[in-house]
């Protein structure tokens, strides 16, 4: 009979574990399996905010995929997906078409504007390489410009909208660039406004109040203005309008106000609750038994019927389980269910601050920055192995 073909779409945190993953356990001959991605390279998302405030190179955000997968186990399509059709078990990409077996879809999350107006338009987004290439030059750029036309103050105010953890570890990153950009671009940092809009009452809903203050305190001495319980109403070219009515007049907004799953899985027919599918407890869609969602796209309900938050850590764990469901599917054994462990939460404040939970533990200061380091190097090592770890590892 014909060797099943097994396509997985985004070689993010989701995809690229399954891969790997896939090409351990499979036998010679037992699958043919396809990996899409629109770069050549995975991007390490977690530190992302690095290079977008310019603390860190891009390149260290970023990994070779052919130094990730055998060749002769895994077969790697650089090409963008443009539609997926479950019914005819084809996938459209820019360049051609793939028929599968079975679909893993891990592509990852798109910025939710919530309807806002103006911010798809006019401000940033911490998504990928190139995004935060184009972050870090922006910010940069203003400060020449400013040079250049010294009455404009709003070229060194920079907004960043929502404090979830994207947006407080970005703020980290950026008080401690300010600085240095002020020396180089001879600026009074006095003059620099870096200013944060949440909408809920507190940074960090939902997480720790102890962690949550501790982590406000950092910044707001590093420069930064938090306004909490205040929301963004519109983005313009010229800055933005919040809730309140006041104006905030910023050539830089970066917004941070969360994700949505991508488009193209409500555009399949799938059923989908802001662009993501609650998928079974095997992380199938209900619609389709050989397509499973992971990472970002996904939901998995806790106990209590609420989603867990789409995270990196949650990605590599349904992972694991969508490997070995694929493999049990093909080989007619056992499927395993999700599980959703729990290891906590770190996020940086910036050079040797961060704040955690750690199991039952709340850290911070310079032990949770080194709990994050450690969290950092361990995923190089589950996808790369010490070579990886040396060569991208920040020590
Ligand atoms: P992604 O990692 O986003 O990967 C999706 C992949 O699909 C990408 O390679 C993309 O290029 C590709 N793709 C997208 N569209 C197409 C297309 N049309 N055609 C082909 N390819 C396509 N989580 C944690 O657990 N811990 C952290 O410390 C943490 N820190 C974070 C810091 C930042 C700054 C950000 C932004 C997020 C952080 N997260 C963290 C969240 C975490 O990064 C995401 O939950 C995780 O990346 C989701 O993985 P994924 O595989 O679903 O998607
Ligand atoms: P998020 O959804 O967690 O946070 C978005 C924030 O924006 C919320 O606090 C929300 O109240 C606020 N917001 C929404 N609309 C607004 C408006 N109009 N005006 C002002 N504020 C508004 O999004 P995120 O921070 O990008 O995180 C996405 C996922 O990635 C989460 O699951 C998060 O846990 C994960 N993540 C984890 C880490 C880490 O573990 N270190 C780091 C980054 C992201």
């Amino acid at each position: 009979s014909r060797i099943p073909r097994i396509v997985i779409l985004g070689a993010g945190y989701g995809g690229i574990v399954t891969a790997i993953r896939l090409q351990k356990q499979l036998n010679y001959n037992e699958a043919d399996v396809t990996l899409v991605n629109k770069h050549d390279y995975h991007y390490i998302t977690t530190h992302l905010h690095m290079p977008a405030a310019g603390t860190d190179n891009p390149e260290n955000a970023r990994v070779e995929i052919s130094k990730l997968i055998d060749e002769f186990k895994v077969d790697f399509v650089k090409s963008t997906v443009l539609q997926i059709k479950p019914q005819e078990k084809k996938i459209i990409l820019e360049d051609s078409t793939l028929s599968y077996d079975y679909l893993v879809i891990g592509l990852g999350g798109e910025p939710e504007t919530f309807g806002i107006p103006g911010l798809l338009e006019y401000s940033l987004n911490i998504r990928s390489i190139n995004s935060v290439r184009f972050i870090r030059e922006h910010i940069e750029y203003q400060f020449a410009r400013f040079k250049k036309e010294p009455t404009r103050k709003d070229y060194l105010t920079f907004v960043v909208g929502g404090a979830g953890f994207t947006g407080i570890e970005f703020l980290g990153e950026l008080a401690d660039r300010i600085p240095r950009l002020c020396r180089e671009f001879d600026v009074n940092p006095e003059l620099v406004q870096i200013i944060n809009v949440e909408a809920a009452p507190t940074a960090l809903p939902g997480f720790d109040p102890e962690l949550v203050e501790y982590a406000m305190g950092v910044l707001k001495d590093k420069g930064v203005t938090f306004k909490i319980a205040t929301a963004i109403k519109e983005c313009t070219p010229d800055g933005v309008i919040l809730a309140t009515g006041e104006v905030i007049k910023a050539a830089t907004v970066i917004w941070t106000g969360g994700i949505r799953g991508n488009r193209m899985l409500e555009e399949a027919g799938l059923e989908t609750s802001r662009g993501r599918v609650v998928v079974d407890s095997f992380l199938r869609t209900k619609e389709y038994e050989n397509i499973y969602v992971i990472g970002d796209c996904s939901i998995v309900l806790n106990d209590q019927g609420r989603p867990y938050p789409p995270t990196a850590q949650i990605a590599m764990q349904q992972a694991d389980v969508c490997a070995h469901n694929l493999i049990a599917a093909i080989r007619n054994s056992s499927p395993r269910e999700f599980k959703f462990s729990n290891k906590g939460t770190v996020a940086s404040l910036g050079r040797g601050e961060a704040i955690g939970i750690v199991g039952k533990y709340k850290i911070k200061g310079y032990s949770a920055a080194m709990m994050k380091k450690l969290i950092d190097m361990r995923y190089l090592y589950i996808i790369g192995g010490i070579p990886l770890v040396l060569k991208k590892g920040r020590f």
